[in-house]
Protein backbone atom coordinates (compact mmCIF):
# COMPACT_ATOMS: atom_id res chain seq x y z
CA UNK A 1 0.00 0.00 0.00
CA UNK A 2 2.93 2.48 0.76
CA UNK A 3 6.18 2.65 1.78
CA UNK A 4 8.61 5.44 3.44
CA UNK A 5 11.37 5.75 5.88
CA UNK A 6 10.52 7.35 9.25
CA UNK A 7 10.80 7.23 12.90
CA UNK A 8 9.36 4.38 14.86
CA UNK A 9 6.78 6.20 17.06
CA UNK A 10 5.12 3.33 19.23
CA UNK A 11 6.44 0.41 21.91
CA UNK A 12 9.28 -0.56 22.75
CA UNK A 13 11.11 1.03 19.25
CA UNK A 14 9.95 4.44 19.46
CA UNK A 15 12.43 6.57 18.99
CA UNK A 16 14.19 5.01 16.17
CA UNK A 17 14.57 5.21 12.37
CA UNK A 18 12.59 2.46 10.68
CA UNK A 19 11.46 1.97 7.02
CA UNK A 20 7.95 1.14 7.39
CA UNK A 21 6.44 -1.09 4.65
CA UNK A 22 2.51 -1.30 4.76
CA UNK A 23 1.03 -4.30 3.15
CA UNK A 24 -2.66 -3.70 1.54
CA UNK A 25 -5.35 -6.40 2.83
CA UNK A 26 -6.79 -6.26 6.38
CA UNK A 27 -10.15 -8.66 7.49
CA UNK A 28 -10.22 -7.62 10.98
CA UNK A 29 -12.45 -4.72 10.97
CA UNK A 30 -11.61 -2.50 13.87
CA UNK A 31 -14.08 0.36 14.22
CA UNK A 32 -11.47 2.91 14.87
CA UNK A 33 -8.65 1.73 12.53
CA UNK A 34 -6.96 4.60 11.03
CA UNK A 35 -6.00 2.68 8.09
CA UNK A 36 -9.04 1.84 6.51
CA UNK A 37 -7.58 2.63 2.96
CA UNK A 38 -5.93 -0.56 3.98
CA UNK A 39 -8.74 -2.74 3.93
CA UNK A 40 -8.80 -3.86 0.28
CA UNK A 41 -6.08 -5.76 -1.34
CA UNK A 42 -7.09 -5.27 -4.68
CA UNK A 43 -6.86 -1.32 -4.59
CA UNK A 44 -3.20 -1.73 -4.15
CA UNK A 45 -0.09 -2.35 -6.77
CA UNK A 46 1.99 -5.31 -6.51
CA UNK A 47 5.21 -5.38 -6.22
CA UNK A 48 8.07 -7.53 -6.58
CA UNK A 49 9.97 -8.83 -3.08
CA UNK A 50 12.82 -7.82 -4.71
CA UNK A 51 11.84 -4.77 -5.83
CA UNK A 52 10.93 -4.06 -1.90
CA UNK A 53 14.15 -4.86 -0.67
CA UNK A 54 16.02 -2.53 -2.76
CA UNK A 55 13.69 0.21 -1.88
CA UNK A 56 14.42 -0.25 2.16
CA UNK A 57 18.51 -1.31 1.32
CA UNK A 58 18.22 2.10 -0.84
CA UNK A 59 16.88 3.80 2.36
CA UNK A 60 19.84 2.47 4.13
CA UNK A 61 17.63 1.86 7.07
CA UNK A 62 18.91 -0.92 10.39
CA UNK A 63 15.22 -1.72 10.33
CA UNK A 64 12.46 -2.65 8.38
CA UNK A 65 8.99 -2.65 10.04
CA UNK A 66 5.96 -4.95 7.99
CA UNK A 67 2.98 -3.28 9.11
CA UNK A 68 -0.23 -3.46 7.22
CA UNK A 69 -3.69 -3.75 6.91
CA UNK A 70 -2.74 -7.45 8.60
CA UNK A 71 0.58 -8.18 6.90
CA UNK A 72 0.49 -11.90 8.22
CA UNK A 73 -2.54 -12.56 5.52
CA UNK A 74 0.54 -13.37 3.42
CA UNK A 75 3.55 -15.57 3.67
CA UNK A 76 6.30 -13.22 4.76
CA UNK A 77 8.92 -16.20 4.55
CA UNK A 78 10.83 -14.66 1.33
CA UNK A 79 10.57 -11.07 2.29
CA UNK A 80 11.72 -11.45 5.98
CA UNK A 81 14.63 -13.92 4.54
CA UNK A 82 15.76 -10.94 1.99
CA UNK A 83 15.76 -8.34 4.03
CA UNK A 84 17.75 -10.27 6.47
CA UNK A 85 20.22 -11.35 3.85
CA UNK A 86 20.46 -7.65 3.46
CA UNK A 87 21.69 -7.41 7.34
CA UNK A 88 18.17 -5.44 8.11
CA UNK A 89 16.20 -5.94 11.27
CA UNK A 90 12.74 -7.89 10.39
CA UNK A 91 9.90 -6.08 12.54
CA UNK A 92 6.09 -7.17 12.57
CA UNK A 93 3.06 -5.56 13.77
CA UNK A 94 0.66 -7.48 13.43
CA UNK A 95 -3.13 -8.49 15.16
CA UNK A 96 -1.90 -11.92 15.49
CA UNK A 97 -5.18 -13.13 13.86
CA UNK A 98 -3.00 -15.60 11.35
CA UNK A 99 -0.69 -18.04 11.52
CA UNK A 100 2.96 -16.79 11.67
CA UNK A 101 5.21 -16.84 8.97
CA UNK A 102 8.36 -15.14 8.02
CA UNK A 103 11.83 -15.19 10.14
CA UNK A 104 11.25 -12.19 12.60
CA UNK A 105 13.74 -9.89 15.11
CA UNK A 106 10.94 -8.75 16.94
CA UNK A 107 7.36 -9.87 16.94
CA UNK A 108 4.55 -6.69 18.12
CA UNK A 109 1.31 -8.47 18.47
CA UNK A 110 -1.29 -6.08 19.10
CA UNK A 111 -4.72 -7.99 19.65
CA UNK A 112 -8.00 -7.13 18.36
CA UNK A 113 -11.33 -7.89 19.95
CA UNK A 114 -12.82 -8.05 16.35
CA UNK A 115 -10.70 -10.79 15.29
CA UNK A 116 -9.16 -12.92 18.17
CA UNK A 117 -5.07 -13.29 18.05
CA UNK A 118 -3.84 -16.64 17.77
CA UNK A 119 -2.25 -18.66 20.75
CA UNK A 120 1.05 -19.26 18.76
CA UNK A 121 1.54 -15.15 17.93
CA UNK A 122 0.62 -14.15 21.29
CA UNK A 123 3.23 -16.68 22.49
CA UNK A 124 5.92 -15.99 20.12
CA UNK A 125 5.36 -11.79 20.43
CA UNK A 126 8.19 -10.01 21.71
CA UNK A 127 6.07 -7.14 22.45
CA UNK A 128 2.20 -6.71 23.13
CA UNK A 129 0.98 -3.42 22.42
CA UNK A 130 -2.82 -3.58 23.91
CA UNK A 131 -4.74 -0.42 21.99
CA UNK A 132 -6.92 1.44 25.01
CA UNK A 133 -10.39 2.83 23.74
CA UNK A 134 -12.31 1.95 26.65
CA UNK A 135 -11.74 1.49 30.06
CA UNK A 136 -13.10 -2.72 29.33
CA UNK A 137 -9.80 -2.92 27.34
CA UNK A 138 -7.49 -3.14 29.94
CA UNK A 139 -8.99 -6.39 30.85
CA UNK A 140 -8.58 -7.50 27.58
CA UNK A 141 -5.10 -6.36 27.68
CA UNK A 142 -4.36 -8.49 31.01
CA UNK A 143 -6.49 -11.69 29.48
CA UNK A 144 -4.14 -11.59 26.29
CA UNK A 145 -0.64 -10.33 28.23
CA UNK A 146 -1.61 -13.74 30.58
CA UNK A 147 -0.83 -16.05 27.37
CA UNK A 148 2.64 -14.19 26.24
CA UNK A 149 6.08 -15.69 27.62
CA UNK A 150 7.74 -14.32 30.02
CA UNK A 151 10.04 -11.46 28.31
CA UNK A 152 7.45 -9.79 26.43
CA UNK A 153 7.50 -5.92 26.88
CA UNK A 154 3.80 -5.22 27.88
CA UNK A 155 2.91 -1.40 26.36
CA UNK A 156 -0.50 0.27 26.89
CA UNK A 157 -1.34 2.57 23.94
CA UNK A 158 -4.31 4.98 24.11
CA UNK A 159 -6.08 4.93 21.20
CA UNK A 160 -5.52 8.34 19.42
CA UNK A 161 -9.37 9.77 18.93
CA UNK A 162 -9.83 9.24 22.76
CA UNK A 163 -6.35 9.84 23.87
CA UNK A 164 -7.48 13.00 26.27
CA UNK A 165 -9.99 10.57 28.08
CA UNK A 166 -8.06 7.20 28.15
CA UNK A 167 -4.34 8.49 29.28
CA UNK A 168 -5.18 9.28 32.56
CA UNK A 169 -7.04 5.95 33.10
CA UNK A 170 -4.13 4.38 31.69
CA UNK A 171 -1.33 6.52 33.85
CA UNK A 172 -3.62 5.39 37.34
CA UNK A 173 -2.97 1.62 35.46
CA UNK A 174 0.46 1.85 35.17
CA UNK A 175 1.53 2.82 38.55
CA UNK A 176 -0.86 -0.11 39.79
CA UNK A 177 0.52 -2.67 37.28
CA UNK A 178 4.21 -1.91 36.94
CA UNK A 179 4.46 -4.69 34.47
CA UNK A 180 3.05 -2.56 32.12
CA UNK A 181 4.61 0.71 30.15
CA UNK A 182 3.21 3.36 28.29
CA UNK A 183 3.19 4.11 24.57
CA UNK A 184 2.14 7.03 23.11
CA UNK A 185 2.04 7.47 19.37
CA UNK A 186 5.27 10.51 19.26
CA UNK A 187 4.95 10.14 14.80
CA UNK A 188 1.66 12.08 15.48
CA UNK A 189 3.08 14.62 17.63
CA UNK A 190 5.91 15.29 15.51
CA UNK A 191 3.56 15.15 12.31
CA UNK A 192 5.02 12.34 10.06
CA UNK A 193 3.69 9.30 9.05
S1 LIG B 1 -5.95 -4.76 12.44
FE1 LIG B 1 -4.98 -2.79 12.05
S2 LIG B 1 -5.38 -2.38 9.86
FE2 LIG B 1 -6.76 -4.02 10.48
S3 LIG B 1 -8.66 -2.97 11.03
FE3 LIG B 1 -7.49 -3.21 12.92
S4 LIG B 1 -6.28 -1.30 13.15
FE4 LIG B 1 -7.03 -1.43 11.01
Amino acid sequence: MEHFYTIQGEGFYQGKAAYFVRLGGCDVGCTWCDVKESWLAEKHPLWQVDEIVSEVGNSGAKICVITGGEPLMYNLAELTVKLQANKIRTHVETSGAYPLSGNWDWICVSPKRFKLPLDECLKAANELKAIVFHRNDLRFAEENAAKTNETCKLFLQPEWSVEKEMLPIIIDYVKQNQQWEISLQVHKYMNIP
